[in-house]
């Protein structure tokens, strides 16, 4: 190895967490900063409601200044945003795929008010319609919206997910389909979620299993596409299809697989972020803290 990979194979991955915005916007940097974190999650609006307002001028300046005070300002993506859970870009009913496709540029507009450079929704559902005419559905909202917004910066990243009932993106060949029905493809990105891909049928079980998924994916969609990362162990066993978050090392992804992430996750320098329970362990300490603190050893291990 040379001097400098390995210097580069030292640079540690950015661990964060899916933070609350209840007081404001702002909070959730706050509050990843207090924990030692480099990085978080949050919803930009109230993600079970159509309705939101756009950002203020006064509100974008304070995140803005709050990203500074974070000494977040080093051009790496800090902060990831997640789209409301309402919006289904696959809709094959015209009318509530327009309602998602308005939710969706709304999602953007905030973002880029906000100069966050990632938002994460997932894929949607074909909802009976069938997997192909989904997947065009999907590509087709999606150039809707860069129509309405260009020159934007932040860019839409398509969620893995367990690939329940009719949604899509349980397999890496639905993101990779809906991007190739994309005209500006660059402005595509992807979130691969440790949770949902085992729960999918990916087994990482082992450190050549896990690499053969990473290449897979790399193959199909590209892995420099992948602009975030969720880090969650999976309740549910390999292939369940059920999306039940577990905390690191208490579920069924197994060791291999989140070093195989974060090891990937430190080459390409993206946020990883931990959408697990927020109680406190029963002694007393942060789950959050706990879950980064097994991340970091399994990344030296
Ligand atoms: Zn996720
Ligand atoms: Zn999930």
């Amino acid at each position: 190895m040379s001097m400098a990979a390995a210097n580069l194979s030292q640079v540690p991955a950015l661990i964060g967490s899916h933070l609350s915005i209840a007081g404001g916007l702002c909070e959730a940097p706050r509050e990843a900063s207090r924990l030692g974190l480099s990085c978080c999650q949050l919803f930009t609006r109230n993600q079970r409601q159509w309705k939101c307002r756009p950002i203020s001028t006064t509100e974008a300046a304070e995140f803005r200044e709050e990203m500074r005070a974070c000494g977040w300002v080093d051009g790496l993506t800090r902060v990831v945003s997640h789209g409301s859970y309402l919006i289904n870009l696959a809709s094959p009913d015209s009318r509530a795929r327009a309602k998602s496709v308005a939710a969706m540029t709304g999602e953007l507009e905030r973002c880029e008010a906000l100069a966050v450079a990632v938002c994460v929704v997932h894929p949607g559902a074909h909802l009976g319609s069938g997997v192909r005419r989904g997947i065009k559905q999907v590509s087709r909202s999606i150039n809707e919206i860069h129509a309405n917004l260009p020159g934007y910066r932040v860019r839409l990243c398509l969620e893995t997910t367990v690939g329940a009932g009719t949604t899509l993106g349980g397999e890496f060949e639905d993101l990779a389909g809906i991007r190739g029905g994309v005209r500006c493809a660059d402005r595509v990105g992807f979130c691969l979620d440790t949770c949902h891909i085992v729960a999918a049928g990916y087994d990482c079980s082992t450190d050549s299993l896990a690499q053969s998924v990473v290449s897979r994916f790399d193959r199909l969609c590209g892995v420099e596409s992948i602009k975030a990362i969720h880090m969650n162990d999976s309740c549910m066993p390999c292939g369940s299809r059920r999306d039940r978050h577990a905390h690191i090392g208490l579920g069924h992804c197994g060791a291999p697989c989140f070093r195989a992430i974060l090891r990937l996750a430190a080459r390409l320098q993206v946020p990883c972020i931990l959408e697990t329970p927020k109680e406190m362990t029963p002694g007393g300490k942060q789950w959050d803290i706990v879950n980064r603190n097994i991340l970091r050893e399994l990344a030296c291990s």
